[in-house]
């Protein structure tokens, strides 16, 4: 197995960009703790299972808000995690954290429980953007976090900006960046604003209140973002995560190269891939504490347990195997759509999509139409001239069109 991810739902309070699952109730912390425990424990350690067995090479904790819980109750998940998997050959442990949670004595904790590379949602140092995006730090607390972080000996960090805000000007953008860089960061993730339906923006959006930025706009601030980060060895290795070289997060790379990964927690995602089947699984838990809760406690749970063992068998859990419990939604992936997954992953990464590996493990070589399209993108300048198949910089800001097209 890959990796393991744990995804912990508190926030101090919701961002107006955000549509993920969390919850604002720190007093439900202790009880999530006790049923995530449940949860890890229950991961099924029989013969044939996938998870407990093998090596785990990453943890990663995301959220949420992974900084809201106390050392206490992070030392349980970790103990429990010990408990249940093998976790000497991990390579990587990330832990998201946010600015005004970051402490030298929490981040000692963590460094003792074996945290590698810690992810912090700095997103603007601006007031008014910080403002704009209901963030719960300031820029002063975003500088303090920076600060700590980068004296507390981690092998790594990443930081987390947003861009392309409806009103943010490329001098706000480049004073972000300048601010930044002063702390030589080896990772950064840098998401241009998505207003999603269901948020604050979203609403404001709805009322005519609020209007995104031109795309134009959005273009030209991402160019800015790769070219600074690249004027200092931080490079594009992703559409949207930039590194200096040995710090590429290796539990994401997982994911887009159809590793398997084990998801615990509410709303967390799950990927299996056996050798030899021309299928995967990919299943999760309903987005929602209380029913997440219950169901890793029921007896119910039981049974997808027994749906674990009966894939040893051939039977495929969910289809033609035992039926999850309620609150489980089990996604069966037959192998085109694997292929599918692979090229929209693969070209929003700098190292591609290699045509041969699509054949052998995807079983799904490029159509005549593909192969068709690629030589008008390479015409274009959209795409590397040689293989594996790769964008250029032209063609990363038009990924998610050529993408599209390409799977058409
Ligand atoms: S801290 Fe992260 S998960 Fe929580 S509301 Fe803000 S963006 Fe969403």
């Amino acid at each position: 197995m890959s990796g393991i991810y744990i995804h912990i739902p508190f926030c101090k309070q919701a961002c107006s960009y955000c549509d993920f699952y969390f919850v604002t109730r720190d007093r439900l912390i202790p009880e999530f703790v006790d049923a995530l425990v449940h949860e890890i424990s229950a991961v099924p350690l029989f013969d044939g299972s996938p998870f407990p067995s093998d090596p785990v090479r990453t943890l990663y904790l995301g959220g949420g808000t992974p900084s809201r819980l106390p050392l206490s109750q992070l030392e349980r998940i970790f103990e429990a995690l010990h408990r249940q998997f093998d976790l000497s050959g991990l390579t990587e442990c990330t832990v998201e954290v946010n600015p005004e949670d970051v402490t030298t004595a929490w981040l000692d904790g963590l460094r003792d429980l074996g945290v590698t590379r810690l992810s912090m949602g700095i997103q603007s140092f601006q007031p008014e953007l910080l403002d704009f995006m209901h963030r719960a730090h300031s820029s002063t607390q975003a500088h303090y976090a920076l600060d700590t972080v980068t004296g507390a000996g981690f092998p790594s960090f990443s930081v987390d900006l947003i861009y392309g805000c409806p009103g943010q000007s490329d001098a706000q953008l480049r004073d972000d960046l300048e601010q930044l860089l002063a702390y030589s960061p080896p990772h950064v993730s840098a998401y241009s604003l998505t207003i999603e339906p269901r948020t604050r923006l979203g609403k404001q959006t709805e009322l005519g209140r609020l209007a995104p930025a031109d795309d134009e706009t959005v273009a030209g601030q991402a160019r800015m973002i790769r070219e600074s980060l690249a004027s200092r060895g931080v490079e594009r290795y992703e559409i949207s995560n930039y590194a200096a070289p040995g710090h590429e997060a290796e539990h994401n790379s997982a994911y887009w190269n159809h590793q398997n990964y084990l998801g615990l927690g509410p709303a967390a995602h799950s990927f299996f891939w056996p050798v030899g089947h021309n299928q995967a699984l990919r299943w999760h838990h309903a987005a929602d504490i209380h029913n997440w809760s219950r169901t890793v406690q029921s007896e119910g749970y039981q049974i997808w347990v027994d749906a674990a063992v009966a894939w040893r068998n051939g039977d495929l859990p969910g289809v033609n195997g035992p039926t999850p419990p309620d609150g489980i939604e089990i996604e069966q992936l037959p192998q085109e759509t694997l292929a599918g997954e692979r090229m929209m992953t693969g070209l929003r990464t700098s190292t591609g999509v290699d045509p041969d590996q699509l054949l052998s493990r995807y079983g799904h070589p490029l159509s005549p139409a593909q192969r068709k399209r690629v030589e008008e993108f390479r015409h274009q300048g959209w795409m590397e001239p040689e293989a594996p198949l790769r964008l250029t910089d032209r063609g990363f800001e038009l990924a998610d069109a050529i993408i599209l097209r390409l799977l058409e």
